[in-house]
């Protein structure tokens, strides 16, 4: 399981949600990165029961997750996913981002 998140080609900053252009240095051509895993900052529980999480992968950025399985807590590494119907167990999951040019074809 991984999750894709966008890496400036001219500054290697990692970014998420995708951007047309690079906050760090003006750049507009990227990578796809893929995240495995992530470590785990804080959680919030909703009155839903989703628990929500800040994470933050190796190299960045901060990514805000919805996590599944219990028992999560700060400090802990878990995996990252793009997927809503990853197989059971624990993960981050963040929803995948469309190219920021694609949406005005
Ligand atoms: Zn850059």
């Amino acid at each position: 399981m991984s999750a894709v998140i966008q890496e400036c080609l001219s500054c290697a900053a990692r970014l998420f949600p995708n951007r047309l252009f690079c906050p760090e240095c003006g750049g507009d051509s990227f990578s796809d990165v893929a995240v495995a895993k992530a470590t785990v900052e804080t959680t919030t529980t909703l009155s839903n029961g989703v628990v929500i999480a800040t994470v933050s992968p190796d190299g960045g950025p901060r990514l805000i997750a919805r996590l599944t399985g219990s028992g999560v807590s700060p400090g802990q590494t878990v995996p990252l996913t793009n997927s809503s119907d990853a197989t059971p167990g624990v993960h981050a999951y963040i929803p995948p981002t469309i190219d920021a040019n694609e949406e005005h074809r």
